[in-house]
């Protein structure tokens, strides 16, 4: 959502979520202006698929390195920006489009390969056919803020290699690295094949209604909606990667510090701001003490500035603080955290709650609301079968884990949570895999980015088929005759399973004698 006074007279202002210090404006884009933006996308884009997919990965690979040499420059301005810490911005930004690079140049060509689909030569004689996968064309590409370069990157790879053009809404709260990506794709593809348009929301409606043929959303469920709809509108396919309200179950036989660990950083990674960050831990009575104090202790240690950064927004430091208060309102202990930091900016110390004796564990914003910061409710539950009813107790469905030495059981546990990744003793991490589909169910959306799957709506299957035949008319063609009524019955009657050998001998004759009548 856009700040009030974020843009104001033609321009995108801001301020430093470390500091609050104000950041260098950026010239925003009239939505009158987008149509003919797509416009010019889709000139650039018949040009680029015209090139042959070797050609494309060539590119690509050019376009990979043309954004890891802005490393130092992103990592920059991501701090600048979102507020992210060094360590999280080269990890999670910039060095995995590395491995982005090398999964869509060497496995894409292979993946948008044609395929010769068998014709039965009785049915279709003298015809072949060929199915591609052509590019679906000018593709609207509308981001948030919480990782405003990995997030466009595992889209604009696949899209640029399968011959798409791109009109790319970034978010408002992150357009100083949109800039920096978009002037690699420049220095690459030239000016028009990914074209940046700044602003709020109205930009980015104007951008599906400008004439685009696809559109890939990744932020909130509500814009997701309103996204829906105008894709319907236009009648264009939509990918729609929405929240999360990710639970991590710890069973009873966890490696109680592994999971403390590795749920710390699955909560606090990006300090929270991630859809696919633990927001509810559900821990069995055995290892639920150990686990949690462990947790709290953990997250105590963690740095300012180093190990976590500001809240980027500061609406999302808002709803970081509703949350907490109705979580003590609602009778739930602090066990660390739960206040701002004295300083500038808008820092949030990280947060792990347990409910009291009274506590409303189900009910409660900070259990069931995404909250999108720092703040980690950890709940005891009787056994693995409340674990995951608990777990799948949510609108929500985006990735989950499930922390137990037993792998099989991790393994069967994994596979009743409803949700579109599933990790056992680990969380979160699988979005940088491109080869892995990153997809969720429920409110979390039905978009895949990564993977295979992605190109199902940055490619659209086109069938050629190619008639050799030079008889003057087929059998299925005018006029229809009582032979050709004959035909079919017997024809249908011998592909029948379950009918007997009499009546299909009866059908072979009817059909024999049909035929010459209906060349005739
Ligand atoms: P967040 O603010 O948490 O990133 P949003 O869902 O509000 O989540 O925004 C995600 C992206 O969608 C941003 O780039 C935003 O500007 C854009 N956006 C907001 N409203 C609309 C809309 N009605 N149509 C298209 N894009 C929108």
């Amino acid at each position: 959502m856009a700040e009030q006074g974020l843009i104001r007279e033609g321009a995108i202002h801001g301020t430093r979520p470390s500091d609050d210090e104000p950041l260098e404006p950026v010239a925003a884009t009239p939505p009158g202006e987008v149509a003919t933006v797509v416009d010019a996308v889709r000139a650039a884009q018949q040009a680029h698929a015209a090139r042959d997919v070797e050609d494309r990965a060539r590119l690509l690979r050019r376009f990979r390195d043309a954004v890891m040499a802005r490393g130092d420059a992103l990592v920059a301005a991501l701090g600048d920006e979102v507020g992210k810490p060094e360590a999280e911005a080269w990890l999670h930004e910039v060095m995995p489009t590395s491995a982005l690079a090398s999964y869509w140049c060497g496995e894409g060509p292979e993946l948008l390969a044609a395929h010769e689909p068998h014709l039965d030569g009785l049915d279709y004689p003298g015809k072949r056919a060929v199915v591609e996968r052509a590019p679906r064309g000018v593709v609207a590409l509308i981001t948030p803020w919480n990782f405003p370069v990995a997030i466009p990157l595992r889209t604009l790879f696949p899209a640029l290699l399968a011959g798409d053009g791109v009109v790319w809404k970034p978010s408002e709260h992150a357009p100083r690295c949109a800039n920096l990506i978009a002037e690699a794709a420049r220095e690459v593809y030239g000016p028009d094949l990914v074209r940046v348009v700044h602003g709020a929301g109205d930009v980015g409606a104007a951008s599906i209604k400008g004439g685009v043929d696809a559109v890939i959303f990744t932020g909130s469920v509500a814009t997701g909606k309103k996204v829906a709809h105008a894709a319907a509108d236009a009648l264009v396919p939509a990918s729609l990667e929405l929240g999360g309200k990710d639970a991590a179950v710890v069973l009873d036989d966890a490696d109680v510090e592994r999971a403390a660990r590795g749920i710390l950083w699955g909560a606090m990674a990006n300090v929270g701001q991630n859809c696919a960050a633990v927001e509810r831990v559900y821990a069995l009575p055995k290892v639920s003490g150990a686990f949690a104090e462990r947790l709290a202790a953990l997250a105590g240690e963690l740095r300012p500035g180093r190990d976590f950064g500001p809240l980027a927004t500061a609406d999302q430091l808002a709803t970081v603080e509703r949350h907490v208060a109705a979580a003590r309102e609602g009778g739930w202990r602090v066990l660390t955290g739960g206040h701002r930091l004295d300083r500038a900016g808008r820092w949030y110390a990280p947060t792990v709650l347990t409910p009291g004796e009274a506590a409303d564990a189900e009910t409660n914003p900070a259990v069931v609301e995404e909250t999108f910061g720092p703040v980690v409710p950890v709940m005891e539950v009787p056994d693995e079968a409340s674990a995951i009813a608990a777990a799948n107790a949510s609108s929500y469905g985006l990735t989950a884990s499930v922390w137990t030495r037993n792998l099989a059981r991790g393994e069967r546990v994994a596979r009743q949570i409803a949700a579109g990744v599933v990790v056992v003793n680990n969380h979160g991490f699988t979005g940088a895999i491109p080869s892995l589909p990153w997809t969720g169910v429920r409110a979390s959306g039905y978009g895949v980015t990564n993977s295979p799957h992605a190109l199902d709506v940055l490619t659209r299957p086109r069938a050629i088929v190619v008639d050799a035949r030079r008889a003057k008319r087929e059998l299925w063609w005018h006029p229809y005759t009582p032979a050709l009524v004959r035909i079919g019955r017997a024809m249908s009657t011998l592909r029948r399973g379950g009918a007997g050998l009499v009546t299909k001998l009866r059908a072979l004759v009817a059909l024999l004698a049909a035929f010459p009548k209906r060349w005739r």
